[in-house]
């Protein structure tokens, strides 16, 4: 047994509307009651190992929740595993991660998300949270088992890395999703529109001579989730947006109170489609969907400055190092986020653009996500899980990929200076990693 006293930090817990310099108290795993510690009515257990940490100068968040992660296990662990993916999660500050089904085989049915449950119990330092595929195979042709994943533990569904294309299976899916009440995420992508697309299509991918993804390839299954969400009158979470029409519509369709939310990934707001070309066509930035213009920068900012986006993910996507090293038009799309995610947002959403406060930060990283798929998780209150992440807002620090967790090195912020950064990360009342 442990006891742990997180002492004059910066509480910031949106959830129960805190944001206060005090101590956090925790203990057996939990949140306990720090006033107990004061009125010294605090007595320590018998063989319980009592701590404390100095948290003057941080803040004290609720552990951060990312939902967009690819852990790639299993099949795929030559570029990440659940022990390193979350080892990277911790190292970015990360108390839980929700994954994608796009494995080999992929997660569309139950036997699945139990083998995924059953190793991230084994072998994770943080909270894994399996999503499912929407249809079989993520082929787009046929409903997966959404009950029997449910029973087996799925907090989403989704077929990220694909995007169903028939609109009536996407109604249907979301007919049955709702009888579980279970959320529907949407990787957004025309294929017809998209066809082979590997830049955003403009001025620089005719420069570079590359086959363009339009932002309208996007757009058009963002408008298809707006009307079947009011259709079916259940909410679509559409995933790592990156175009300016994407956020109006959501805009729009909040407004008219349609239930459709969105989420923006670090790499969207930081890099420009420009980058292929100063970069001489490094396929570190190479995503689905891809890089976009300033213009489009400019209105995903806007849209979290406004409340139009909701939660902020990585879309952590690791690929080995033979894989990417490849023509631009072949290499895999995606990449790294988690140990780069917090920072990012601090460096460019809050010390550059000034697009938020802290606190709403920090909500868009705990309470947002956790209320979206209903995980009990992103909270402070006494006894929640003891999921906690002190955060230096203030420390310059320099990436370096070669100290990454992660098994792979798929990243375009090598040697980024940034501002800001977690520096310890509490699971369940043990620290499972420290800078
Ligand atoms: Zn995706």
């Amino acid at each position: 047994m442990t006891a742990t006293l997180i002492k004059n930090g910066r509480i910031i817990d949106p959830a129960n509307g805190v944001d206060r310099v005090g101590d956090l108290l925790v203990r057996d795993g939990k949140i306990a009651d720090a006033s107990l510690f004061i009125s010294e009515n605090f007595s320590q257990k018998p063989d319980e190992i009592f701590e404390e940490i100095d948290a003057s100068g941080l803040i004290v968040a609720p552990g951060l929740i990312d939902i967009h992660v690819h852990l790639r296990e299993p099949g795929q662990s030559a570029k990440e595993t659940i022990a390193s993916g979350t080892r990277a999660a911790a190292a970015g500050g990360f108390t839980s991660v929700v994954c994608m089904p796009n494995t080999s085989p992929p997660v569309d049915n139950p036997s699945v998300v139990t083998w995924i449950n059953d190793k991230a119990r084994d072998e994770g330092c943080v909270n894994v949270f399996p999503t499912g595929a929407i249809t079989k195979n993520i082929a787009g042709e046929e409903l997966a088992p959404i009950g029997s994943m449910h029973r087996a533990g799925v907090v989403a569904l989704t077929d990220d890395g694909r995007c169903v294309q028939n609109h009536e299976l996407m109604r249907r899916a979301l007919e049955y999703a709702r009888m579980f009440e279970l959320p529907v995420m949407d990787h957004c992508q025309d294929y017809n529109l998209v066809g082979k697309g590997v830049m955003h299509e403009g001025y620089w991918s005719t420069v570079l001579g590359l086959p363009g993804w339009p932002s309208a390839g996007e757009e058009v299954i963002v408008a298809r989730n707006i009307l079947l969400a009011e259709l079916c009158d259940t909410p679509i979470h559409c995933q790592h947006l990156s175009a300016a029409g994407s956020v109006r519509l959501i805009r729009e369709a909040r407004a008219r109170g349609v239930k459709i939310s969105g989420e923006v990934c670090p790499h969207h707001i930081a890099l420009t489609d420009e980058n292929l070309h100063t970069h001489n066509y490094d396929t570190n930035f190479k995503m689905n969907p891809p890089l976009r213009a300033q213009a489009d920068i400019d209105a995903l900012i806007e849209g979290i400055a406004d409340g139009t986006i909701t939660i902020l993910s990585s879309d952590h996507a690791p690929h080995c190092d033979f894989e990417k090293e490849v023509e631009f038009d072949v290499a895999p799309f995606g990449i790294l986020g988690l140990e780069t995610e917090l920072s990012l947002f601090l460096d460019i959403l809050f010390h550059k653009k000034q697009a938020l406060n802290i606190v709403r930060l920090v909500e868009m990283l705990t309470v947002e996500p956790a209320r979206l798929l209903k995980l009990d998780r992103g909270t402070l209150r006494i006894g929640a899980a003891a999921d906690v992440t002190l955060i230096d807002p203030n420390l310059e620090w320099t990436v370096d990929k070669t100290k990454f967790a992660s098994r792979s090195r798929n990243t375009p912020f090598d040697k980024w200076q940034l501002k800001g950064r977690a520096v310890r990360t509490i699971v369940a009342g043990k620290t499972v990693w420290k800078l």
